[in-house]
This record gives C-alpha cells, structure tokens and sequence, in this order.
C-alpha cells in the first residue's frame, strides 16, 4: 500500500454530463445483472462498449452462470468484488476469481470461454467491462491473465481514500493493466464521508463513474448508488474531483476514443458488417477453439 500525502490540485474539473440509471436484463444461462453502458452510450464512451453490474444474495440470480460462448474483437475485463467465478476457454486458459480479483482477458481473433459461479450461496457482486480493440488488433492472439485481490496496487490518501488502481496509472501509481491505444484507466475508489479524491484525466480521454455504494458529488451534481455518471469532456479540464456527502465506493473508468466504426453483434465487435459475417463463420466452423 502506497501512502499519498501530496494532494492533488487540478486547475479545472471535468462535470457530470448525464446521469444514467441502467437496464435490468440477464445474460447467459439466467444470470441477474443490470447493464450500466448499453450500446447506445458505445460512441459517447468510445473505447468502452459495455458495463453490466451484478450483485445479489439469491443463488438463483447467479447459479447457472455463462456457459460456453464465444467473443471476437475486444478486452473484457471482469472484477470480482465479491464471490468466487470459475473461468475456463479454448485458448487453454483457467483461474478462479475471487473477491477482490481481476480477470482481464483479450479476445483478439476468438475464444470460447465460460464462466460459471464456485460458491452455492452467499453474495456475488462485480462488473464485467468491455474494452474495444483498435481495428489493427481485433484479431490478435487471445491473451488472459487473473490477478488475485493481493495483485492489485493499492494507495491511500491523505484524506484516507483507498484507490485500487486495476488499469493505467493514477497519482504516479501504476495499475496491474496498462494498454496502448486505448490507455484505459479503471480506479475503484473508497472514500470516507467528507473526504474529497481528484485524478488527472487527459481531456480527450472519454470517462465515467459508476457509485456502487453511498453517494458523491461532481461539482454540483450529485450522484447517487446504482448510478453512472458521465463525465464531461470539458476542454481544459485536467482532471476529476470527487466529494463524498457519506461514505461512498465507485468505480472510475477512462480511456483514449478510438474513434472508427463499431459494428456489433453480440458477443462479436467489428468495424464492418463483412467482418461480422467473418465471425460468425469462423465461429460456426469451428475456427475458434
Ligand atoms: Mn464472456
């Protein structure tokens, strides 16, 4: 753990453009979530394409998982905040993630993989986030690794907030992930009422927050549990201040637009509707595992 007494001072923070409360929906065999980014924030959020959330009590919410399913052309990036997930596909790859965990894996040209729930009862509580990959790097070679809870570094500020720093770098400490391109940046971010937490952000970087407990405030707006805030992309601004009314945990995500054309069909994202129909050859002939 990294101690950070020098307090960051931005010249002008970013503000919140919208508020977005999610869909309820589930995905794979039944399994409960709410998906925060759906695809009509794809541009607006540009690299991100996806953000479900999940978190219940109830096995029956979770039980059955995702059973084997394939992916194309993009990063997921799942963490675990609580609960144990089993992770096995056809690159050959398997972990079990678990409470504090990260699981980043890079679909490139295709895998199949599953991810089925290790725990019968009990809460399981996370996010799975989808990174696009520029075009030149949609069909590389998959690429998985799973860090335990342990793994991820970790600062706390003078103020007492604890960052989790899982991707890019934030007050001169560098995450577990670091990405080219895309330059993503994924904090989860702990603070005390009262306390307030800023991170420089490039001002072309497209970025979010996702308050998963408590409330906080982005300048005038506030911004409460179960809710995303986007983040302006206001020219000049270096960065985000945070302000937390109570204690409050969020996640916050930002990365570097890519700026070409997104074509998705489920679990495959492309730039063109030939490289779609690509897929779902490949897929159906087998040319993935
Ligand atoms: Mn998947």
């Amino acid at each position: 753990m990294n101690a950070i007494t020098e307090k960051t001072t931005l010249s002008q923070s970013r503000s919140i453009d919208r508020l977005i409360e999610g869909v309820a929906t589930s995905d794979g065999a039944g399994v409960k979530l709410t998906r925060v980014l759906t695809g009509k924030l794809q541009r607006r959020l540009d690299p991100f394409l996806m953000l479900d959330a999940f978190g219940s009590d109830d096995p029956d919410d979770y039980i059955a998982g995702f059973p084997d399913h394939p992916h194309r052309g993009f990063e997921t990036v799942t963490y675990m905040l609580s609960g144990r997930m089993r992770h096995r596909d056809s690159a050959g790859h398997e972990g079990l993630l678990e409470n504090g965990g990260v699981q980043w894996m890079t679909a490139g040209r295709g895998v199949i993989h599953s991810e089925i729930p290790e725990q019968e009862d009990g809460v399981m509580e996370g996010f799975q986030l989808w990174l696009n990959l520029p075009a030149q790097r949609k069909m590389t070679e998959p690429w998985y690794r799973d860090f335990s809870s342990e793994e991820i570094p970790e600062y706390v500020t003078a103020e007492n907030v604890t960052v989790r720093v899982i991707a890019g770098v934030s007050n001169g400490v560098a995450g577990a992930v670091t990405r080219e391109v895309t330059e993503p940046l994924y904090l989860d971010v702990h603070l005390p009422a009262g306390a307030s937490f800023s991170t420089a952000l490039p001002d072309t970087h497209n970025a979010f927050i996702y308050v998963y407990r408590g409330a906080v405030s982005v300048g005038d707006t506030r911004v409460e549990a179960q809710r995303m805030g986007v983040l302006s992309n206001t020219p000049g601004a270096d960065g985000v201040t945070l302000n937390a009314t109570q204690d409050a945990r969020l996640i916050l995500i930002a990365g570097k637009p890519l700026n070409e054309p997104i074509v998705q069909y489920g679990p495959f994202v492309m730039n063109t509707q030939e490289e779609i129909h690509q897929a779902l050859d490949d897929f159906g002939s087998g040319r993935f595992a």
